[in-house]
């Protein structure tokens, strides 16, 4: 009995390596179910950025952990795109999905290219125009190695048409992002019980996040950075990445973490409704951006660069580490009540939570193309 290429099991590997792209890819692989071959490069396996994920977002674990964390960015590139390559040979997908800009969508795509299966990548486009993030030249080479671009907003279309990838090589989907809020943003009772659980009151606290090597490499700045959260007025909820407490601990700066309310990295529903629960976010992940921008709060960006301009001005302010830090949080204070109702009506720029299944539609044509080319 024939089987439709369109629904054959197992037939689309998606690649992944770290939190954020599995966040981001859940809404896909729950939509494309028995099609779905999740690959993972092992580079988060702990279960508070991985397992608890998958858990959560009710889909399959991963049917491969290359179990690659914890070396160089070369040596995972090289060790993950060779056990790719393998991989795809003994059992090969119809189509390889990466996501975004890690060691793990580099990996992907460049095994892909050389089995010769047609790369889709999902969150196209997004440039920083840094060069000194790795994360740059990971989202460049994939974008020109993909065969299907899903970028998420036009100011993404437009970065790939400036390199030439256009045409039906790009196609505007949103960003999945907004889909996995949906999916995961506790209700109010719950978001309240949630803030009791954690000893904080609503509104009146800020969520940070940082992992970034640029914040935390350097123990000049991870100082900075760590003594304008405890000089905050309110209350300040930090789940600390395993790299940042790494990089803390290295350099000596543990006392610090004691005036500020630290936690282990928590699952996605928690982080979520605290977010929404909280006045502010502080934060250098680019996921921490997008999701602001969908459950309505400020968000002060860390960084000396983006690849998100589309929230700058509403819902993120980009602050260089530093003393600015500490000037931003005053003004949004000062302002909290009229802020959060101004942010309540902008809309999110990164869609309206249907990416993942324009996604799907997107590479079901490109399947569909691909098997009349090789008749
Ligand atoms: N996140 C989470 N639990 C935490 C901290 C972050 O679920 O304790 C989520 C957050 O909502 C965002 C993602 O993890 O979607 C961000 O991951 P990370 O900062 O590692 O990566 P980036 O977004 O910078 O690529």
């Amino acid at each position: 009995m024939s089987m439709s290429i369109l629904s054959q099991p197992a037939s689309i590997a998606l690649v992944l390596g770290t939190r954020p792209e599995l966040i981001k890819f859940a809404p896909l692989i729950a939509l494309l179910g028995d099609r779905a071959r999740v690959v993972h490069t092992g580079q988060h396996f702990d279960d508070n950025l991985s397992g608890l994920f998958f858990r959560q977002f009710g889909i399959q674990p991963p049917a491969v952990n290359l179990g690659l964390g914890g070396r160089s960015r070369g040596t995972q590139i090289g060790e993950a795109t060779s056990r790719l390559e393998d991989l795809f040979d003994e059992d090969r997908p119809l189509v390889v999905a990466v996501h975004g800009d890690t060691n793990a969508t580099v990996a992907g795509a460049l095994a892909s290219n050389s089995c010769r299966i047609p790369l889709v990548h999902v969150e196209a486009g997004l440039r920083s125009f840094d060069r000194a993030m790795p994360e740059e030249h990971n989202r460049i080479i994939t974008d020109h190695l993909a065969d299907l671009c899903l970028a998420p907003t036009e100011t993404n279309r437009a970065n790939l048409a400036a390199e030439g990838i256009g045409g039906d090589r790009v196609i505007l989907t949103g960003n999945t992002v907004v889909d996995a809020v949906h999916q995961l943003l506790p209700g109010q009772d719950a978001r309240v019980a949630l803030t009791e659980r954690y000893g904080v009151r609503g509104k009146s606290f800020a969520l940070a996040t940082f992992h970034r090597p640029e914040n935390t490499d350097d123990p000049d700045v991870l100082r900075v950075i760590l003594e304008q959260l405890v000089a905050m007025p309110i209350p300040v909820l930090l789940p600390l990445h395993p790299r940042t407490r790494l990089r803390i601990e290295r350099f000596g700066l543990g006392p610090l973490l004691e005036q500020l309310h630290v936690l282990e990295p928590i699952g996605y529903a928690d982080f979520l409704g605290l977010a929404r629960e909280s006045a502010m976010l502080i934060s250098d992940s680019g996921g921490v951006q997008e999701e602001a921008s969908v459950i309505k709060r400020p968000v002060i960006v860390v960084r000396n660069s983006t690849e998100r301009p589309e929230i700058i001005g509403t819902f993120a302010q980009l602050v260089p580490p530093g003393p600015m830090i500490g000037e931003w949080v005053d003004a949004m204070l000062d302002d909290l009540p009229a802020l959060h109702l101004r942010l309540a009506e902008q809309p999110s720029p990164y869609g309206d939570g249907s990416a993942a299944r324009r996604s799907l539609g997107a590479i079901n044509t490109l399947l569909t193309k691909s098997r009349g080319s090789a008749r």
